[in-house]
């Protein structure tokens, strides 16, 4: 069975980029529009997190541009306490389906197709095909086809593990751990990110004792301060004051490592372990209290990657073997997520294509409203390619430093646009640049810390640039 139909816009993929896309497009133009998602209902990776999940940054500045998503609560117990609130995966999930259901469908210009797999797009021709009836589509597009599937992200419960797991030893995702957790007597995380982050916590937070719990970790992260990103103006000296600092460790900074020591002296950056130093950073956020929290895993194996799960053993890729206890159960949190180590840019906008980037780092959200924004009301590629230009997603410090330098020209580059400067000014998403948007004339103390903070923009990218330098030729 074959439907023809025609569109003005065809977007791939229903996640929080694809959303917050259409989103905007919806208030900037009269496009038609049609969202294909092999998912069955908009939240893309969202729909497969496990229970126990939650943003790692604020509600307040997560989603789509129109639909605050949570209430602005700040958390009175727990270890965000004295924080903005954090939805939990469900929350974001039904936060994504309600904006569909409640503002892109009634809109009569969104067609949505969950259980839908897109095959190709070939001169203006989409093709798609539902995945429970082989109904096929096929769809001309007069203007972009917009493939938010670019940055492949990935969980634990859709990848597959790079390693080998011997019948008869246990090894579920975090999504089965909570089911499973009561008939094991220790616990092995495996994996170095954020999700590895969270089951430790969820599992010393459950009642499991912190000498049960193992934890195969090849390499250590670097982690935002919650703290110091919670984007509103009741953290106004909090992050204004640290971004400041941020700004003179930057300007001063000889090398990398000295760099992030620094970073951490101000506040910005934390890490589990003093005594390490960590090579990754793709940044994740968390709180003091969290942290607290991980220390008490003392049991770290740290030779590298994990090869095979065997009996009572670990084999390591480097052909180290490590025993470990009788009845433990492996949670697998390798998934990537976002593709840090091969981000390759390229341009968003393509003669029928728009490929959405991030303009803001982290702000996935943000960048893909603005790309929608500058699609709808931007001349020509051209012109909307000169006003976003896409940041690299960094791996580790030395990558921070291209991706910092991104997010300050591009700051820049918003400010000197004025069409840009005043769409920026209104999207709930940039919650950085409102903190210091509310500030008034009689605000003294305030205008005093970012008197500072400007003063110390322009060595910092001169610095910033003389570093990349550096380690570009190192290379
Ligand atoms: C546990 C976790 C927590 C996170 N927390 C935060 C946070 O606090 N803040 C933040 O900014 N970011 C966070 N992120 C990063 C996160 O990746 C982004 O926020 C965002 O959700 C990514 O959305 P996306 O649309 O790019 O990708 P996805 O959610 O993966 O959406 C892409 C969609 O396209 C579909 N698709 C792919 N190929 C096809 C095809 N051929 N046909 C049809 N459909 C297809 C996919 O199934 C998916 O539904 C987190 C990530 C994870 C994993």
């Amino acid at each position: 069975m074959l439907e023809k139909m025609e569109t003005d816009y065809l977007v791939v993929g229903t996640g929080a980029v694809g959303m917050a896309f259409v989103d905007t497009l919806l208030d900037e133009s009269n496009a038609t529009i049609v969202m294909v998602d092999n998912h069955h209902q908009p939240g893309g990776h969202w729909n497969d997190a496990y229970s126990f999940v939650r943003l790692h940054q604020p509600s307040h500045f997560y989603g789509v541009a129109s639909t605050p998503l949570g209430s602005m609560r700040i958390d009175e117990t727990g270890i965000n306490k004295g924080y903005f609130e954090l939805a939990t995966g469900n929350e974001v999930q039904s936060y994504f389906e309600k904006v569909m259901r409640e503002r892109f469908l009634p809109s009569g210009r969104v067609r949505y197709f969950p259980m839908c797999e897109w095959q190709s797009s070939e001169a203006g021709i989409t093709r798609f095909t539902n995945s429970l009836s082989d109904k096929k589509y096929e769809v001309s597009v007069s203007q972009k086809v917009v493939d938010t599937t670019y940055f492949n992200t990935t969980v634990p419960s859709r990848h597959k593990r790079a390693y080998d797991v011997a019948d008869g030893v246990a090894c579920v995702t975090p999504n089965q751990l909570p089911l499973t957790a009561e008939k094991f007597d220790s616990y092995c995380i495996v994996g170095a990110g954020k999700t590895a982050m969270d089951v430790g916590i969820w599992l010393l937070g459950s009642g499991a004792q912190s000498d049960s719990i193992s934890w195969a970790c090849p390499r250590h992260s670097w982690l935002l301060n919650r703290e110091v990103v919670q984007g509103h103006e009741k953290f106004f000296f909090e992050s204004m004051n640290c971004i400041t600092e941020q700004l003179a460790a930057i300007a001063h900074a000889k090398d990398v490592d000295q760099l992030f020591e620094d970073l951490e002296a101000c506040g910005f950056l934390l890490r589990i372990h003093r005594d390490r130093t960590p090579s990754m950073f793709h940044y994740a956020v968390i709180s003091k209290g969290e942290i607290e929290q991980l220390r008490k895993i003392s049991k770290l194996i740290e030779n590298g990657r994990v090869s095979a799960i065997e009996q009572e053993q670990l084999l390591m890729q480097d052909g180290s073997r490590v025993p470990m206890p009788a009845n433990t159960l492996y949670i697998d949190c390798t998934a990537s997520a976002v593709n840090f180590t091969d981000s390759k840019l390229k341009p968003i906008f393509e003669p029928g294509l728009i490929t959405p980037q991030a303009t803001q780092v982290p702000n996935p959200c943000f960048s893909a409203a603005m790309a929608a924004f500058v699609e709808a009301n931007y001349p020509n590629d051209e012109a909307r390619n000169k006003a976003c230009r896409p940041i690299p997603l960094p791996d580790n410090p030395t990558g921070w430093l291209t991706s910092q330098l991104g997010n300050m020209m591009n700051q820049g580059a918003f400010n000197r646009d004025p069409i840009l400067k005043k769409w920026v000014a209104s999207c709930r998403l940039d919650a950085f640049g409102r903190v210091s948007r509310g500030v008034k004339p009689y605000h003294l103390k305030k205008i005093a810390v970012l008197t500072r903070l400007r003063k110390n923009i322009k060595p910092a990218v001169v610095n910033l640039k003389q570093l990349i330098d550096k380690y570009n030729t190192a290379a």
